[in-house]
């Protein structure tokens, strides 16, 4: 079931998403050639635990393998889900952070991807074309629409740029918890999903790879990598439609 928000409740998710915006651009100047994923893991959850807030990420998933960190960082060909470790970063890679903030009860999800030092070209285009898609998909969460006019406005922009979007993995509702309904795919066809409606909150997060869609997740059990060792980005805001329209709570 969707759970809708009141515009109370929504002002609740502005406060844990505008935390959430904030870790980003602290982390963001600190991503550079020899800094340790670790070290920018730090940063985020001391930054958090100040604001009263708490790591939404921390902690989650299965009891035998909860996820150990902050901020999932995710490196060139690793999709999403990397676990902060003493690697240092390394020039001309792209690295994805994306961090879940817990305040109040009300949950937010924001993800950006980073250019570490000079990058290629072929990268640069994936960052932007992952960027834009994420504006495009969003501009469809309009009352009157359906969730997959969101999904399928995404696919297009990433597939007429020679890219294409991961299958296995979705964007989702989120508020009183993580992970709520509905789902919010990367591709669709448009007209199809359920009807968005005025109090939904959703993250949408295009997971874009350079090359095939497929994906493997490594032994650690979180960590998704891209089944062709080809590189991958990936953006996300948390949005809720208020008087019709987006509004991005992330930012
Ligand atoms: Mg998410």
């Amino acid at each position: 079931m969707v759970r809708l928000k009141t515009a109370r409740e929504i002002d609740g998710m502005r406060k844990s998403g505008r935390i959430a915006a904030e870790v980003l651009r602290l982390v963001g100047p600190h991503v550079r050639p020899g800094v340790t994923t670790e070290e920018l893991d730090r940063m985020a959850e001391d930054y958090i635990r100040s604001c009263d807030a708490e790591p939404a990420f921390k902690g989650y998933g299965r009891r035998d393998n909860p996820f150990p960190a902050s901020l999932c960082v995710s490196v060139d060909e690793e999709v999403v889900h990397g676990i902060p470790a003493r690697r240092a970063l390394a020039n001309g890679t792209i690295v994805s952070i994306d961090v879940g903030v817990k305040k109040g009860g009300w949950y937010a999800d924001h993800a950006h991807t980073f250019a570490v030092g000079t990058i290629t070209p072929e990268l640069r285009l994936l960052m932007e074309v992952t960027e834009d898609s994420l504006k495009l998909g969003i501009a469809q969460a309009v009352v009157g629409a359906r969730v997959h006019d969101i999904s399928h406005a995404i696919q297009v922009h990433v597939e007429e740029h020679g890219f294409s979007v991961v299958r296995d993995l979705c964007g989702h509702g989120v508020g009183k918890n993580l992970h709520e309904e509905p789902s919010v795919p990367n591709f669709g066809k448009p007209g199809t999903g359920i009807a968005l409606a005025e109090g939904m909150t959703l993250a949408i997060e295009p997971m874009v790879n350079a090359g095939g869609w497929q994906v493997n997740v490594l032994e650690d059990g979180w960590t998704v990598v891209t089944r062709d060792g080809r590189p991958s980005a990936h953006f996300e805001h948390t949005i809720a439609i208020i008087n019709g329209k987006p509004e991005i709570l992330t930012q």
